[in-house]
């Protein structure tokens, strides 16, 4: 490492520190991540100390008293909202990969239905018929409940309506605003009721609640020849006539998007 490369560390290092110290924010450590304020859980786009001060002196004149620059108390109120922070991203990753099973799941028996052309709104009783099996034959307790967090009456619920960007919930979008990030999920349908349209769900954690969520954001019909290029063009115009942040979704995942 040359003494040029050590010099710029360095600077990062104290950046960061003014950062935390000064501003109360923290930048995740994982690639084109954003700073998150940790009072709020805002996040400020462009990484520029001006950017992260007029946040933090027009939001948080109320902890700026309470908490002074320089004091013990501060201190430790950082450090409080830091850990607080980094278990809950890190419960994020675990319980993400849980909750990827279960819709892996779900998907699995619309593709199944969709093979035999059955409506999706079968699924729930596909899914009341695998209670019963797995209640019948497994001892393990886990296994039966691993079924019943099958994301599947969601799906079947709420699929019927035509859901635009402008009718999401206002509430949900304060929550999605304060959510460090989120995994995108696509959902392909086209069984022989239906047009053919697609589902997009975002899953992200509740800071609010405290809880991991899976939202239906929209059904977005699919016009033209339904070729990945229609699909693409569908989504990318709903996620920027909406709130959506690129720069937060950490995955996108499509079932059969490109039949
Ligand atoms: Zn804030």
């Amino acid at each position: 490492m040359g003494p040029k490369k050590r010099k710029v560390d360095t600077e990062n290092r104290r950046f960061l520190t003014e950062l935390t110290e000064q501003y109360c924010f923290t930048l995740p450590d994982r690639p084109q991540a954003v700073p998150v304020c940790l009072i709020c859980n805002k996040t400020v786009v462009v990484i520029k100390s001006g950017n992260l001060k007029r946040h933090y002196v027009t939001t948080h004149q109320q902890f700026h008293k309470n908490f002074p620059l320089g004091s013990e108390a501060r201190k430790e109120k950082l450090q409080e909202y830091l850990t607080f922070y980094e278990k809950s991203t890190k419960l994020l990753v675990r319980c993400m990969s849980e909750q990827e099973e279960s819709a892996e799941a779900a998907l699995r028996v619309c593709g199944t239905l969709s093979k035999h052309q059955k409506p999706f709104s079968d699924s729930e009783i596909m899914k009341e018929c695998m209670l019963e099996v797995a209640s019948a034959l497994f001892e393990e307790k886990k296994d039966v409940v691993a079924i019943q967090s099958i994301p599947m009456s969601a799906r079947s619920n709420t699929r019927r309506t035509e859901i635009s960007a402008t009718d999401i919930k206002s509430t949900l979008l304060e929550l999605l605003e304060k959510a460090p990030c989120y995994p995108i999920a696509l959902d392909k349908s086209c069984d022989m009721v239906d047009d053919e349209q697609i589902s997009i769900f975002v899953r992200f954690f509740d800071m609010e609640n405290k809880i991991f969520r899976e939202e239906l954001l929209a059904i977005l019909p699919l016009k033209g020849n339904n070729r990945g290029e229609d699909l693409f063009k569908a989504i990318d115009e709903f996620i920027n006539n909406s709130n959506i942040r690129y720069d937060k979704i950490v995955s996108l995942s499509t079932d059969n998007a490109q039949r």
